[in-house]
């Protein structure tokens, strides 16, 4: 009885898992989408025939993915020091040139900020959820959408870093705000779970891929909301750097 109950919890994890893969294969392909869009208006007819071959194209493997039953294993991934700016910049270039193409974007970075230790592609997944949400509550309407990325070293907490046995870490705050309505209140307590949506067309998977990618860094999420005040904080463990790299910053 026990099996059946330990076999049916694995299946579900699996379809899980599964879904948010096709949801992260979106993601890159409404960059590419969004680009050839762009490339249309100032193209000629000769080559807007190949763009919207592009377009078309993306859109069909949208749909695929969305039929399409993946089943894949949670196979470690591999970690090294990452400049979390350059990240950031990344996912601001992906988002200006599709989904936030009506938002400003504000930066406050922390230049002496040492890396932190992850996954490249996963952290731009991570930033571009976000980012996404972010445009998304915006609206498309909105006249004066912001959206603000900062970085900063958290004081006070200590992350422990996985696959690194008894080793923490000390933390670098990356937050994401946004000056949209807000998320709901009945939503809050519920935010990080999949497939919980209030959008017509979405997946419910963005915010549980965060937490899940977040979490298997050894980093924490929270989010504070009210109205024109959203933020999100992703804290994530600093790549181990020399006393004199930390810039007076207390070493551990
Ligand atoms: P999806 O975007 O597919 O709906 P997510 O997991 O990314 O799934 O987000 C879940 C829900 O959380 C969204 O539907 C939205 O209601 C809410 N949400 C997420 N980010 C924000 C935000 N920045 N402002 C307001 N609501 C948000
Ligand atoms: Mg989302």
């Amino acid at each position: 009885m026990d099996r059946q109950l330990t076999h049916r919890g694995a299946a579900r994890s699996v379809t899980a898992l599964a879904a948010m893969l096709a949801h992260e294969i979106k993601n890159p392909l409404s960059g590419i989408r969004g680009a050839a869009q762009l490339l249309e208006g100032s193209v000629d007819d000769q080559d807007r025939t190949l763009t919207r071959l592009i377009c078309d194209e993306a859109d069909r493997i949208v749909k695929l993915v969305d039929r399409m039953e993946v089943f894949s294993d949670e196979r470690p991934v591999e970690r090294q020091p990452v400049n979390i700016h350059v990240v950031l910049e990344h996912v601001k270039k992906l988002s200006q040139s599709g989904f936030a193409r009506h938002i400003r974007f504000v930066e406050e970075y922390d230049p002496s900020l040492p890396p932190v230790f992850g996954n490249r592609d996963q952290l731009v997944q991570v930033f571009l959820n976000l980012v996404k949400n972010a445009a998304e509550a915006i609206g498309e309407g909105a006249t004066d959408g912001e959206i603000m990325l900062s970085t900063a070293f958290r004081p006070g907490v200590r992350l422990t870093m996985p696959g690194v046995s008894s080793r923490v870490a000390l933390p670098l705050e990356v937050c994401v705000r946004d000056n949209g309505p807000g998320v709901p209140d009945d939503l809050m307590p519920h935010l990080f779970d999949p497939f919980v949506t209030t959008k017509s067309s979405g997946t419910g998977l963005g915010l549980a891929l965060v937490a899940k990618i977040v979490g298997d860094h050894g980093g924490i999420v929270e989010c504070d909301s009210q109205p024109r005040k959203t933020v999100f904080r992703i804290l994530l463990p600093m790549a181990r750097v020399s006393q004199t790299d930390m810039n007076g910053r207390k070493s551990l």
